[in-house]
């Protein structure tokens, strides 16, 4: 009968607004807790260098030696803590512009080929200090709107880490094509790989399979997020495919129209 009815639809649709809420809560139980957990790893990542400047300073001024050298030789490792403060300051800010709701990018209609001839020619004296080739295919010409700047930052990113995690000689391969509705830049090396279980994380803030490592190379663990938030406001795709002690594949995947 038509109570009844009317009964069951109020209950339903009480039913899906207290679901609603729930999800609310939810949803802002989980962006409390990223939050905390940001603001965690943020004091911890900073508390590091600066300890150490801090040590470096005490022995400093408590040395009694006259032993020039033994200054100069504390100094650079000030200054270089120095430096890894900038480089996770200036890759925050980048997080923090790039996760604005209201961020504007400026697109343009832009060669990717040509792009990627500037990025490798920037890069290949990096690569040279360890003797690692690095080469470029360009299958195709390929022309798509996109932020240039933004896009650069991407892929030198990930062109970094495949020179940082790959041994002296070794190989990065720069590959661009397009794939279904996409131009993908497929960046290859031979480098050290990722452990399976690692993949998942690799492109959460300030996650590194090896700290120390990514620390000596003054990694901030945060380069991927950057990519990964770049290509993500192109409605693009980042993906990778590694296997440990072999290499690894990154493909940033744009979207053609
Ligand atoms: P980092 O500043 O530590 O390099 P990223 O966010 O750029 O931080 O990368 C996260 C982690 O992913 C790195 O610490 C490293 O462990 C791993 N990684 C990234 N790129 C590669 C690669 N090409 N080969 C092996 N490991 C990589």
């Amino acid at each position: 009968n038509l109570k009844e009815k009317i009964n069951i639809e109020t209950n339903d649709e009480f039913r899906d607004v207290a679901d609603a809420f729930n999800m609310m809560i939810l949803k802002l139980d989980q962006a409390d807790t990223e939050r905390k957990d940001f603001v965690a790893n943020v004091s911890h990542e900073l508390r590091t260098p600066l300890s150490s400047i801090k040590i470096l300073s005490e022995s400093l001024l408590s040395e009694n030696e006259e032993n020039i050298e033994i200054y100069r030789e504390f100094l650079q490792d000030i200054d270089s803590e120095v430096d890894r403060l900038n480089n996770i300051i200036s890759d925050l800010l980048s997080l923090t512009t790039l996760g604005k709701e209201n961020i504007i990018l400026n697109y343009r209609t832009t060669y990717i080929n040509f792009l990627l001839e500037k990025i490798v020619l920037s890069m290949k004296p990096l690569a040279e200090k360890k003797s690692i080739k690095l080469t470029l295919i360009l299958e195709e010409k390929v022309q798509i709107s996109i932020d240039q700047d933004k896009i650069q930052q991407a892929v030198i990113n990930v062109i970094d880490n495949a020179i940082k995690y790959t041994q002296q000689n070794g190989l990065i391969e720069i590959k661009l094509y397009t794939l279904e509705q996409y131009a993908v830049i497929a960046i290859k090396d031979n480098g050290i790989g990722i452990p399976e279980d690692c993949i998942p994380h690799i492109f959460e803030r300030f996650y590194r399979v090896d700290k120390a490592r990514s620390r000596e190379t003054g990694g901030t663990g945060l380069g991927l997020s950057i990519s990964w938030q770049i290509v993500s406001l192109h409605k693009g795709i980042i993906e990778v495919d590694s296997q440990y002690g072999k290499g690894s594949t990154f493909y940033i995947k744009l979207p053609l129209q």
